[in-house]
């Protein structure tokens, strides 16, 4: 192993660990063959991958039985959803997003102990807020869980980070989101 992918990586030869990759994993050069782990992803993921060399890695991978896929449950998706939107993650989190994290907990309702391998910011964010532990194989992680709110850019008016409007009902300026504060 040279010093490079060390660095790169940080993750190598651990036995019984479960790996859940999303897709900026792959796209930041995480490859499962190198990494003595069993990983899973969801279908959608796989089927999101256009470039040819990612997916003859990921094919090999998974026909060496070091990828597997997997659709996860309704139940954990629901559930990721809901976790999700108390956070305020659920306005960066895409429905692909919401699946790794699902993928995730059904592993973890199986008593397995599955780690995220994401750069995703709010990804990371609502897997720590459902206690699934994550790595970052481009940035650091965040130690940190945020709680966002919505406010109003002209009259700073506050509002719940669900209000699903982008323009302020008092004085019709425009609604962004922010961090209220940051949570252990
Ligand atoms: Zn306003």
């Amino acid at each position: 192993m040279s010093d490079k992918r060390k660095k790169t990586f940080e993750i190598h030869d651990e036995n019984d660990k479960i790996y859940v990759l999303d897709s900026s994993a792959l796209i930041g050069g995480y490859n499962p063959n190198l990494i003595n782990a069993l990983h899973f992803i969801t279908p959608d993921i796989f089927e999101e991958v256009t470039d040819e060399h990612l997916r003859t890695i990921l094919s090999s991978a998974v026909s060496n039985e070091i990828l597997k896929l997997r659709t996860p449950t309704q139940a954990s998706i629901k559930n990721v959803k809901k976790a999700a939107k108390n956070t305020g993650d659920s306005v960066a989190l895409s429905s692909i997003d919401i699946k790794v994290i699902a993928l995730a907990l059904d592993l973890k309702n199986e008593n397995q102990n599955p780690t995220i391998i994401t750069d995703d910011y709010s990804l990371q964010n609502a897997a720590e807020t459902l206690g699934i532990p994550f790595k970052t194989i481009i940035r650091e992680g965040i130690k940190q869980r945020f709680i966002w709110i919505k406010y109003c850019t002209s009259c700073k008016k506050q509002y719940p980070n669900t209000y699903p409007e982008k323009i302020c009902e008092i004085c019709g300026g425009n609604i962004k989101r922010r961090v209220l504060r940051k949570t252990n």
